[in-house]
């Protein structure tokens, strides 16, 4: 582990002491908040849509759902994620400012609403990640405001309120030079989203974290001292969430759920409490460093609380690489290890997987896929190497002269093996990892490891819903039809199905069926060349984001 490295490199944002401003308009103003179409990757599951009938996204917007809660009670806002239904010209005529969010892969639709937001006279304003790290991307939008909430945001919002629609004559820039405390931030404004819509919930207890990855913008971009909000604040949240639709679970956002041990740990009682006199409603995921494997206790609590699925950084199987990237946590404890204790308190391991490291050779593709054998982790988000700005690998590639910025490319890195090379071990992992018969293998092995390792909830009203009995009817005949009569590995679905449906496992059939379903058809997708390498890579969503951009008036 190595904490000191660069730490003069980080600027860290102080929090505003005294908290937020209670700000009192003159005017009343309309807000309309956009949350950009985002391309296909991975990890959107899009491909499990259709078997859920109403979901449309992957997660909701909390950014903009928490912008949207910031702004003066008294102004009208309205809130539209275009993953559900794109903004029509009467919300932009409707609008007085048009706030927008976003990721760098949303980087051209954030500029298309711009452009539409403009042709109809509105001022508009962005916020994010993408404009924090790289503002240069969006010359022609009117109001950036860089950073996290906190004072940058109290400015804009006096902004909005002195100018309404009026554009300033040049760009303007808000930098948050004091946050708004974690512990200050307002529910996210949940009643604008239908939680049917989405693939999962998600709630954020804390943000940033303490390591320092080669590859990664969270420190950077977060700090490296989580920022945590109380306990109350999370339940509250839930409870909100729940008040617009159950969406069965979710996910906590946080960039490293460990962080803070200590914080987690006395937030997971309220949680276990929460689920007790709420019935269980919801599973809960996570994304946590690997070495929360060495904290016996913390799992238990996690069990207990209905933690199901743990997103773990894995990256590489390979120590040589793992030192290499400075990811050190992972070796504190045989990887084998560490998701056989995760499994042995009911949690599923997801695992993130880089390939296109100086430390690869033409044998790492293999080391993977037999790590993934013996790991028996069913879900692998299997990407290329990308080097994100505010990142030390950027800094490194870029003195070394080994940044390309080639949007035809898989990646912007040059790679120290040949990029074909590289790109075709990562398309032969990626396809092989997903052929039906091994996939369904390794959820063969949770379904018999993990899963009953899980705390037994109870049937209570909230888990017997009429919703959630319809929910998951309407899933089952869906998995029944699209994958077990229609589907190209039937077969291989039934040798699990069949036996699971007998023991009456009707929820493992659904979760294996969705996921693996997804899974399989992304892979062979891959497989044709039809998606990219990588999460970052631009090339094949730029062709689809052109075919669907929609139209400025
Ligand atoms: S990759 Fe994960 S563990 Fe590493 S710095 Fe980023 S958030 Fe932290």
């Amino acid at each position: 582990m190595n904490l000191s490295r660069n730490d003069d490199e980080l600027k860290l944002v102080p929090e505003m002491t005294g908290g937020r401003v209670d700000y009192r308009p003159q005017n009343h103003r309309r807000i309309l908040c956009i949350f950009p179409r985002y391309s296909r990757s991975f990890g959107t599951f899009h491909h499990a849509y259709p078997l859920m009938g109403t979901v449309r996204a992957f997660m909701p917007p909390q950014g903009i759902l928490l912008v949207a809660a910031y702004l003066p009670p008294s102004w009208d806002v309205r809130l539209i994620d275009e993953n559900v239904a794109l903004a029509t010209d009467a919300d932009y005529a409707w609008a007085d400012v048009v706030v927008t969010s976003g990721m760098h892969i949303q980087r051209n639709h954030i500029n298309t609403i711009n452009d539409i937001a403009h042709r109809h006279g509105k001022l508009t304003a962005l916020g994010g990640p993408s404009v924090s790290g790289c503002p240069e991307y969006y010359p022609d939008i009117d109001i950036l405001h860089l950073g996290e909430l906190g004072d940058a945001t109290d400015k804009m919002i006096e902004y909005f309120d002195l100018h309404g629609s009026e554009r300033p004559e040049k760009q303007i820039i808000f930098q948050t030079e004091a946050r708004l405390p974690l512990n200050e931030f307002p529910v996210p404004a949940y009643q604008h989203v239908k939680m049917q819509n989405y693939f999962l919930g998600s709630v954020q207890f804390s943000s940033g974290c303490p390591f320092r990855c080669e590859f990664c913008d969270i420190p950077e971009l977060y700090g490296r001292n989580p920022r945590l909000k109380t306990p109350q604040q999370i339940t509250r949240e839930l409870d909100k969430m729940l008040e617009s639709g159950n969406p069965g679970a979710v996910y906590f956002v946080d960039d490293n759920f460990i962080g803070n041990r200590r914080a987690v740990t006395e937030l997971l009682p309220h949680l276990v409490d929460w689920q007790k006199v709420n019935g269980y409603p919801l599973q809960f995921a996570c994304e946590a460093t690997l070495n929360i494997a060495q904290s016996p206790k913390l799992l238990e609590m996690m069990r207990d609380a209905y933690f199901c699925t743990v997103f773990c950084g894995i990256e590489t199987p390979e120590p040589e690489a793992l030192q290499a990237i400075h990811k050190d946590q992972n070796l504190s404890m045989p990887i084998l290890q560490a998701v056989a204790a995760l499994n042995s308190f009911g949690m599923e391991v997801v695992s993130g997987i880089i390939i296109g490291f100086d430390t690869d050779t033409p044998e790492t593709g293999d080391r993977i896929l037999d790590f993934i054998r013996t790991s028996h982790i069913p879900t692998l988000t299997i990407n290329l190497l990308h080097a994100l700005p505010r990142t030390p690998l950027w800094r490194r590639l870029e003195a070394e002269g080994r940044l390309n910025h080639d949007e035809n490319r898989e990646s912007n890195v040059e790679f120290l093996m040949p990029y074909d090379e590289v790109v075709e071990m990562w398309r032969r992992t990626i396809t092989q990892a997903y052929e039906p018969e091994f996939l369904y293998e390794r959820f063969a092995y949770q379904m018999t490891h993990t899963y009953p390792n899980r705390v037994a909830v109870p049937n209570s009203p909230a888990r017997l819903s009429r919703e959630n009995i319809l929910r998951g009817l309407r899933l089952m005949k869906n998995i029944l039809w699209k994958v077990g009569i229609q589907g190209n590995y039937r077969d291989t679905f039934w040798k699990l199905a069949g036996p699971a449906l007998k023991r009456a496992e009707i929820e493992q059939v659904i979760h294996v069926g969705v996921v693996g379903h997804h899974l399989i058809n992304f892979a062979q997708e891959c497989g044709r060349g039809e998606e990219a390498a990588s999460f970052y890579a631009q090339r094949l969503r730029e062709k689809e984001a052109a075919a669907k951009t929609p139209q400025p008036v």
